[in-house]
């Protein structure tokens, strides 16, 4: 991959805006890293490089979140309107914690561990302001 973008946060969130989710990877022992990082713990290694995951995963925990934080307050999320928050592990073998979408937020108890997800990528904001959000939803 001929990317040369440093390995930060803000790299990692350029990407999401172009709907790809990144990580990076040791180029001497493979190991991959979400969110990435510019050296490896595993052998210390500074060489390392992007890598496009194919986002598909499965559901290894969650929470409902009636109180969030004001940014999702302004999307309208409030103590009647829950959303869930939970830890994907990707088939890739790494886990990120991102919004997961397409379940009962009313009946977090009928949300099942192991449920399959895709990838999805929330749009929110205009113009200049426009954000890009990592998120899962139910896999079909
Ligand atoms: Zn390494």
């Amino acid at each position: 991959m001929s990317d040369t973008k440093e390995f930060t946060s803000t790299a990692f969130n350029e990407f999401l805006s172009e709907k790809k989710l990144m990580a990076s990877q040791c180029k001497k022992c493979n190991a991959k890293y979400l969110p990435p990082r510019s050296l490896c713990t595993r052998c210390y290694s500074g060489e390392v490089e992007w890598i496009e995951l194919k986002g598909r995963g499965t559901l290894t925990a969650y929470t409902v979140i009636a109180v969030g934080p004001s940014s999702m307050i302004e999307e309208g999320y409030d103590r009647k309107n829950h959303y869930c928050s939970g830890i994907v592990q990707l088939d890739a073998g790494l886990r990120i914690s991102a919004r997961i979408l397409g379940v009962d937020v009313k009946n977090p108890a009928a949300i099942k561990i192991g449920t399959p997800l895709e990838v999805d990528f929330l749009e929110r904001g205009e113009g200049e302001n426009k954000k890009t959000f990592l998120a899962f939803k139910k896999a079909n």
